[in-house]
């Protein structure tokens, strides 16, 4: 049988959490990490290698950029982390040199490979991703608002006494300060969620700011964020592997704006296979379009 290969270029708080989530959701045979900080690499391998046994990933190593060449799905994670205070975009200088850098060492690439890319601002980056890498552009796309959305229906199942899976929300745009909650979309068995007694009208915008706010208070709190997002990224992993067609929202090219960002997308083993355009209220479409012109102005 085919060996399953999945590299995570970047093994920091949020790469090594990768690792971890998916060692323990069994999703891969083999798990390359990748770090220039070799000996922080080494010692996250050692580390996740004490959690080997009671998983079935086979092998656990250490590479380098070429050794990303092969593999199945090639995670980005590389890059500079926001500090406190600062925002994804203030990033952007610095991470797109890393970005480039990386493309440049995985030529040749796999011409099948999916590249997932989680560093920040991770839209901005993904459209950089796609020129950069020469694969077809549903081949190479971002975490974008998955974990937003998760944020947003862990706050809702609260409210609601109703768990996340059985909520249908989104968090669409950018994955930053001008993303969107697509209320008009948001639903419980089919009942719109205006309809739901336990939201009132004013708790609408503090849902928004408090899924908003919420990387900025962790990494005031501890510095970083990387458990989520990493669950995000072993989920996403894993709906390729099993061919899954789950629906998304992730960071890919949008014809009529031209730019990346999150809209609701069909995930499958060849990457992403559709995207779909939900009827947003008026309102909502007139924040995605501002999301959308604000990236493109940073592109
Ligand atoms: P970190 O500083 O802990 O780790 C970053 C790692 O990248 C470091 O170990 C560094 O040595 C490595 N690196 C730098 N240049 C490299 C290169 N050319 N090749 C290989 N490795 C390289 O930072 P972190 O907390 O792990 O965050 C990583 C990125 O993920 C940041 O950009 C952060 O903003 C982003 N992030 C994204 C999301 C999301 O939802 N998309 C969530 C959390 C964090």
């Amino acid at each position: 049988m085919k060996e399953s290969k999945i590299t995570v270029i970047g093994a920091g708080n949020v790469g090594s959490s990768v690792a971890y989530a998916l060692i323990l959701k069994n999703i891969a045979s083999h798990i390359v990490l990748i770090d220039i900080d070799t000996v922080r690499c080494k010692g996250e391998l050692l580390d996740l290698s004490d959690a080997m046994p009671f998983c079935r990933t086979s092998e656990l190593t250490t590479g380098t950029t070429k050794d990303a060449r092969d593999a199945d799905i090639i995670i980005i994670c590389a890059g500079k982390a926001q500090k406190p205070g600062e925002s994804r975009t203030d990033l952007l200088q610095a991470n797109k040199k890393i970005i480039e850098s990386i493309f440049k060492d995985l030529k040749p690439i796999n011409k099948n490979a999916i590249v997932i890319i989680v560093s920040n601002p991770v839209d901005i980056l993904t459209y950089h991703a796609q020129q950069l890498s020469g694969l077809p552009k549903n081949q190479v796309f971002g975490s974008g608002t998955l974990l937003d959305t998760q944020r947003l229906l862990g706050i809702l199942s609260k409210r609601l006494g109703i768990a996340e899976q059985s909520i249908d929300a989104y968090v669409i745009g950018e994955h930053g300060d001008s993303q969107v909650c697509a209320w008009s979309l948001a639903n419980v068995a089919g009942i719109p969620l205006t309809n739901f007694k336990e939201l009132k009208k004013g708790d609408y915008k503090k849902i928004e700011d408090e899924v908003k706010n919420q990387a900025y208070e962790i990494i005031s709190c501890k510095g970083s964020t990387h458990y989520g997002i990493a669950t995000c990224v072993a989920s996403i992993c894993e709906t390729i592997m099993y061919d899954q067609k789950g629906i998304l929202p992730l960071s890919t090219f949008i014809p009529e704006f031209d730019v990346c960002f999150s809209m609701p997308a069909v995930l499958g083993k060849n990457g992403i296979e559709r995207v779909l355009y939900p009827k947003l209220s008026n309102d909502e479409q007139e924040k995605l379009k501002q999301s959308a012109s604000k990236l493109k102005k940073i592109l």
